[in-house]
Parts: structure tokens; C-alpha cells; sequence
């Protein structure tokens, strides 16, 4: 049975303040206090899961355990149908360490070729996982369809944002302004999912 979130506090399994940020906003009307796990000094735990699911999974029993808090987590990345959904959970990792993530982009844009398919599509996805100490989770997906575009487009987002333009959209997540990606990405279709689910 789903289980609904009646506490107060709510541990953000994140060291990321970008994320804390539009998490916090997110669930401000909620009238919940949001703590980061790096206000709270808890370790960031490897991401050993194999899908998007495990990975936040891991993330918010983590920080539930260590804060004997209610933890959210998210994994994302984006996922490319003629790549069989990669980059996946391995989006951020295909940046390498030094985050060149118009390496990464090219790294998708030669996949594409290489499978010699007219199939551009792709999606972005969030999971969230809302943890309890006592090993509890209730988990939702957000995803935000598109396809990818070459060469890359825009000065604004992160990461992938400048190949993909979602559904229906004439302009990439990089060239659509800040504010209406927060409404339409999959991690806003994650947390509305999140929302109705359990609070
Ligand atoms: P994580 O959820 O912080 O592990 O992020 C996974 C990776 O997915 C990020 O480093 C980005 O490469 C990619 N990603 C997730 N969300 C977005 C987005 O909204 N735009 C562009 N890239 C994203």
C-alpha cells in the first residue's frame, strides 16, 4: 500500500545546492523543511544500481538510514531509443571527469550514425525514490520526450540540453528559458507525480 508523507522534515539525498534549490521550490507549498545530505554531513553512496530506479533507491535508503529522517532522491539522464536507452544512467559518466559534455554529445551524435537509423528520439528521465528509516520507498518516473537535434542549439541548461527539443517544441531545453523547462522537464513530471502520489 502507498504510504503518505505526514512529517515535518525531509532529507534531500543530494550535494548538488542546483538541485536542493529547485527540489526546495518545488515542494515549498507543501510546507515541508527541506535539509540537504550535505548540510547534514551524510556520505554520497556510489551509484552501483543498474537502472535509474536502483541508483535513486540506494541514494534515498542511504540518507534515510544515516539521518533517521524521510530521504528523497532522484536519478536522471537521458536516453536514446536507437542507442537501446543509452547514455542512461551512465549520462553524467560519459561527460568523463572533466564533465565535457560536448564530448558527450558528440559521443551521442556518432552512436547515431553508427546504427545507421533515422530514429532521433529520446527521452530525459527522472526517478524519484521517497525513503523512510525503516526501509519503506514509494518510487515515480517523470519522463519528457523529444528528439535529438545536430548541431547542438543554445546557450542555457545543463548537460544534454543543447541536442534535445522536446515534444512538439521548435527550440532545444537550451534554448528554452529556464523557467518554462523547470515546468515542463521530467523532473517537474517526476516531483507532480511524487506529489500526488504521497502527500
Ligand atoms: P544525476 O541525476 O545528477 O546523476 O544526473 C545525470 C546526468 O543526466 C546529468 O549529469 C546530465 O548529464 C543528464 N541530465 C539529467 N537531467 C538533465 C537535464 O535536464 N538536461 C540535460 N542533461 C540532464
Amino acid at each position: 500500500m502507498t504510504r503518505k508523507f505526514f512529517d515535518k522534515k525531509l532529507v534531500l539525498a543530494t550535494h548538488n545546492k542546483g538541485k536542493l534549490a529547485e527540489f526546495s521550490g518545488l515542494l515549498a507549498p507543501m510546507g515541508v523543511t527541506v535539509l540537504s545530505a550535505g548540510d547534514l554531513n551524510l556520505p554520497e553512496p556510489e551509484e552501483t544500481g543498474d537502472t535509474f530506479e536502483a541508483n535513486s533507491a540506494l541514494k534515498a535508503l542511504a540518507a534515510a538510514q544515516a539521518s533517521e529522517l524521510p530521504a528523497l532522491a532522484d536519478d536522471s539522464g537521458l536516453a536514446v531509443t536507437a542507442l537501446n536507452g543509452d547514455p542512461g544512467i551512465y549520462s553524467a559518466r560519459w561527460a568523463g571527469p572533466e564533465k565535457d559534455f560536448l564530448a558527450a554529445m558528440q559521443r551521442v551524435e556518432d552512436g547515431l550514425h553508427a546504427a545507421g537509423n533515422e530514429d532521433r528520439s529520446a527521452a530525459f528521465i527522472c526517478v524519484l525514490t521517497l525513503a523512510w528509516p525503516d526501509g519503506h520507498t514509494e518510487v515515480v518516473r517523470g519522463e519528457c520526450a523529444g528528439k535529438l537535434i545536430w548541431p547542438p542549439r543554445g546557450e542555457g541548461g545543463f548537460g544534454y540540453d543543447p541536442m534535445f527539443m522536446p515534444l512538439g517544441r521548435t527550440q532545444t531545453f537550451a534554448e528554452i528559458p529556464a523557467d518554462e523547462k523547470k515546468t515542463i522537464s521530467h523532473r517537474a513530471l517526476a516531483v507532480e507525480a511524487m506529489l500526488n502520489k504521497c502527500f
